[in-house]
């Protein structure tokens, strides 16, 4: 099958679905390639969270923002539910370490807009009933928000089609030749594509497509591991997290008691209450190339610390264990924007543990890039090239 598209976009996860959403909303004609089922990636293995408390005050944090905002009207806009819901997140914290380095961290993040405080025991406790006792405190922030991406997804690819998308699943990329000023992509089953440019979306394997033309592009993947409990009442008002992860980025020596095998997988805390009624518990964060399999030892990890920090959760079944792998870049930034010396050529991908929440604000932006409209001097901090410069100054 032959096809001429003003844009081809390889990987149907929650990026490439967007970018084409906001493509066809302009006016161009996209193709998605994807290499298995639409949304068979990480999007599909993943916490529902549009979490902004996690950000580093920057672009990321501003992105996250600009994110929320496009979410607020985004149901309406698709015509379709997103399980879109704010809230609040909590990052509970557990001693006056930690709570030193959240309060120096949240001072930053109001300087940059976000309405975020840090909380005494005593209202944590009345937002939260069944954290353990032995708390300190807690940040607040009522913006952190979640959506479900198998909903986001499915609403991406529904308005998509409605504007004539051609979405080839069970279509891995196999070869990206530039000739003149457009581009021929070729996939399995026989498909090419004509078009003008290409966006790589591939999350965690769009490495893999920049060995096809001999680009380096350092995304690599970190699996995350979680579990499903039945569906339950709330158990708290909002969505939590534990200050140690963030803190430990901060100072290391936080995580000095933890278990090797606990620094080896990468535990963190994650507790949030999906639209039906589900809670999410994860999670891992291990560099065990695309090893997918989740496995005993590092869930039963993920629970001990749940029933830690939440005792109500040891009446509470588990129904089901995924994993996933966060697309990762060296610098935990994602790679946004054109690539340097191939023209048409665009780069969506490696936004780790935040595509979900980054999904809208990443695909209109590379779609305007496309069309030539607005300004991005902003995302030149997230470009390709600056692994390059990284690499050149030694
Ligand atoms: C445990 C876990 C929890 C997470 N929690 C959150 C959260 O709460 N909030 C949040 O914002 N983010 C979260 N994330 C991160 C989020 O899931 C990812 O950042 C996001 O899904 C990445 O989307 P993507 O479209 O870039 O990648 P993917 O969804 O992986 O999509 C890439 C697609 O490209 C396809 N592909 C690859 N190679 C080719 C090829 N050669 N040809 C054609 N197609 C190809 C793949 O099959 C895949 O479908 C979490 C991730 C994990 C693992």
């Amino acid at each position: 099958m032959n096809l001429k598209k003003d844009v081809c976009v390889i990987g149907g996860g929650v990026m490439g679905l967007a970018t084409a959403y906001y493509l066809l909303k302009a006016g161009k004609s996209v193709a998605i390639l994807e290499k298995a089922e639409i949304g068979g990636g990480a999007s599909s293995s993943c916490d529902d969270m549009i979490l902004l408390q996690s950000k580093k005050p920057g672009i990321a944090l501003t992105l996250a923002m600009e994110s929320l905002e496009i979410y607020r009207g985004l149901s309406d806009e698709l015509g379709s539910d997103l399980g879109f819901y704010s809230h609040g997140g909590m990052i509970i914290i557990e001693d006056e370490k930690q709570l030193k380095i959240m309060e120096d961290f949240v001072k930053k993040q109001v300087s940059y807009g976000l309405d975020v405080e840090i909380v005494d025991r005593n209202t944590l406790f009345k937002k939260q009933p069944h954290v353990a006792r032995y708390m300190i405190a807690s940040t607040y922030s009522k913006s952190d928000s979640q959506v479900n991406p198998l909903m986001l997804m499915r609403a991406f690819l529904h308005n998509g089609l409605n504007m004539g998308l051609d979405v080839l699943r069970n279509t891995i990329v196999q070869e990206i030749k530039q000739q003149g000023d457009h581009w021929n992509v070729s996939g399995q089953n026989g498909i090419h594509v004509e078009c003008d440019n290409v966006v790589i979306a591939a999350g965690a394997w769009s490495g893999q497509v920049g060995e096809l033309f001999d680009i380096e592009i350092p995304i690599t993947p970190i699996k995350g591991q979680l579990a499903v409990t039945e569906q339950i009442a709330p158990i708290g008002e909002t969505n939590c997290w534990t200050a140690a992860y963030i803190a430990s980025k901060h100072d290391p020596s936080i995580l000095g008691d933890r278990s090797s095998y606990d620094k080896e997988i990468g535990l963190g805390f994650s507790f949030t209450r999906a639209g039906e009624g589900n809670y999410l518990i994860g999670s891992t964060r291990e560099h065990v190339g695309f090893e997918k399999a989740t496995d005993f030892k590092a869930i039963s990890k993920i629970l001990e610390q749940a029933r830690k920090y939440f005792p109500i959760m040891n009446q509470v079944n588990i129904i089901r264990t995924m994993a996933g792998f966060r697309p990762g870049t060296k610098d935990g930034s994602p790679i946004i924007g054109a690539v340097d010396g191939f023209p048409g050529l665009y780069i969506a991908a490696g936004h780790e543990g935040d595509g979900v929440a980054l999904s809208p604000i990443t695909g209109k932006s590379v779609a305007e890039m496309i069309c030539g409209v607005g300004n991005h001097k902003r995302f030149e901090e997230l470009n390709l090239r600056r692994f390059a410069v990284a690499l050149a100054k030694g």
